[in-house]
């Protein structure tokens, strides 16, 4: 199928490794200038002439904290009309709610809630003008099942995932969608750091909390980047304009809800 989104702009947050990264390759995979941002400069230097080696679109990397005002406007100056945006930053750290003061809140907040927000904010005019818009919020399996550890990821997300259920009807009838894309487990350095958090809350080694994770998802594996950007590029299509405000679990069927 031809997304026939050949030449359009993009701007994919946290994309120099992981989920992020995943979408950007994709994208690009289908014609689409990307720029791409992640606070370290270096490795984000490498992602960017990867993707620019493998499939010849432009490809701008914007270093910079994408939780900062800073950091999202230099993201928002190399491309201040884009037609695709997909929002992603850092999660927060595991831990007990008892431990987590206002401060740890707050940042959980702006980068997984107020972060998106503004980036929407900054460019959904000017997509509802053009009469195209797709925006892909990528957030968690947990905004569904919550994942004990990650309040502050349940917590600020779910209010994210609040806030774009009535945005996307808003907007949709200028051909501008908005759908979050909820990730189970997936190969990355986030799940590195989890399985080693796991192991040190549990006292059993990172392979065995490995194991015991793979073992929560159905399909026996974790998920790999390129199935998540293949998802998000379908999302960005043309043809995907009538689907909004929807939460599409990527999770190797851990979810065991009958409906999803
Ligand atoms: P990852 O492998 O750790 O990659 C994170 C990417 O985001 C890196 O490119 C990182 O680069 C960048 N980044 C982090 N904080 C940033 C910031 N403040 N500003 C700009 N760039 C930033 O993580 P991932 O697994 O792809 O996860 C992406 C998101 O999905 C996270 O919010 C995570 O919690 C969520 N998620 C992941 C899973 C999973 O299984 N992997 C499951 C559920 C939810 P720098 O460090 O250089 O900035």
């Amino acid at each position: 199928m031809n997304y026939e989104i050949k030449g359009r702009k993009a701007i994919v947050c946290a994309a120099s490794r992981g989920l992020g990264k995943g979408c950007a390759v994709a994208l690009a995979q289908e014609g689409v200038d990307v720029v791409i941002n992640g606070r370290d400069a270096d490795v984000l230097a490498a992602t960017a002439e990867e993707i620019r080696n493998a499939t010849g679109v432009k490809v701008t990397a914007v270093a910079g904290d994408i939780t900062t005002e800073s950091g999202r406007e230099q993201v928002l100056a190399a491309c201040p009309d884009p037609d695709i945006l997909v929002t992603n930053a850092g999660g927060p750290p595991p831990g007990d709610f008892r431990n987590w003061d206002r401060q740890q809140w707050i940042e959980a907040l702006d980068a997984n809630m107020l972060t998106p927000i503004a980036l929407m904010r900054a460019v959904i005019d000017g997509m509802i003008e053009r009469k195209f818009g797709r925006i892909i919020n990528i957030t968690s399996s947990g905004v569904k099942e919550p994942i004990n550890v990650l309040g502050l990821s349940n917590g600020a997300r779910t209010g994210l995932t609040g806030f774009v259920a009535g945005l996307s009807r808003d907007v949709v009838q200028h051909n501008v969608t908005i759908n979050n894309l909820l990730p189970g487990a997936f190969d990355t350095d986030r799940r590195a750091a989890i399985i080693e958090a796991g192991a040190r809350a549990s006292g059993k080694t990172p392979e065995e909390v490995r194991q015991d994770h793979i073992r929560q998802t159905p399909a026996g594996r974790f998920g790999t980047i390129h199935e998540f950007g293949a998802v998000c590029a379908f999302l960005c299509s043309t043809q995907s304009g009538f689907l909004t405000g929807q939460n599409v679990m990527l999770d190797g069927g851990a979810y065991r809800g009958t409906m999803g």
